[in-house]
C-alpha cells in the first residue's frame, strides 16, 4: 500500500496496479530484462496484477517467478471483462496501465490510469482516459516505485 498525497487532489491510497500485457509490458509478447527487474520491485510493494487473453499461451512463461496474479480473459469483450476486474479489486484502490482499445475503460475506472505508448502505440480513447501518458513500460512501472513521479504530473 502507498499513498500519493497529490495537492488539490484528494489524496490516493493504491494497493495495487492492474497492467495490460501486450504493449504495455511486453513487444511480441517478450519481457524485458529491465522492465522485468523493475516489476520484480513494484511486486514488493504493491500488489500486481497482469491481464491477458494470452492468445499464445505464453504468459505463465513469460512472468514465472515474478511476484504478481497473472489473469487470463475469458470473454471477446476484454475491455468490459477488464474493467470488471478491477471492479473486483476495487477501483478507487487500484491504478492501472494500458495501451490499447481494451484499456479504455480500465483506466477511466482506475484512481490512477497510465497509458503506455510504447513501440505498439496506444489507442486514442484509451489515451484520452488516462491520468498521465508515458513514454515506456519502464516509465510506466517507475511511477509507482517513485510516486513523486506521479505527484508531480497529477498536482494542480
Ligand atoms: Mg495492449
Amino acid at each position: 500500500m502507498i499513498t500519493v498525497e497529490i495537492p488539490g487532489r484528494a489524496a490516493v491510497e493504491l494497493a495495487g496496479v492492474v497492467f495490460d500485457m501486450n504493449g504495455t509490458l511486453t513487444i511480441d509478447g517478450v519481457l524485458g530484462e529491465p522492465e522485468r527487474q523493475l516489476l520484480r520491485r513494484l511486486g514488493e510493494r504493491l500488489a500486481v496484477y497482469v491481464l491477458t487473453a494470452d492468445t499464445f499461451g505464453t504468459a505463465a512463461g513469460v512472468f514465472a517467478g515474478l511476484p504478481l496474479e497473472l489473469h487470463k480473459l475469458t470473454t471477446a469483450c476484454g475491455h468490459l471483462e477488464k474493467r470488471a476486474f478491477l471492479a473486483g479489486l476495487g477501483a478507487d484502490r487500484h491504478a492501472a496501465v494500458g495501451n490499447g482499445f481494451n484499456d479504455h475503460l480500465l483506466l477511466r475506472a482506475a484512481a490512477v490510469g497510465v497509458c503506455v505508448l510504447g513501440r505498439e502505440g496506444a489507442h486514442p480513447l484509451t489515451l484520452g482516459n488516462a491520468d498521465l501518458v508515458v513514454p515506456s513500460t519502464a516509465a510506466a512501472i517507475e511511477l509507482f516505485l517513485d510516486p513523486r513521479r506521479l505527484v508531480a504530473g497529477l498536482r494542480s
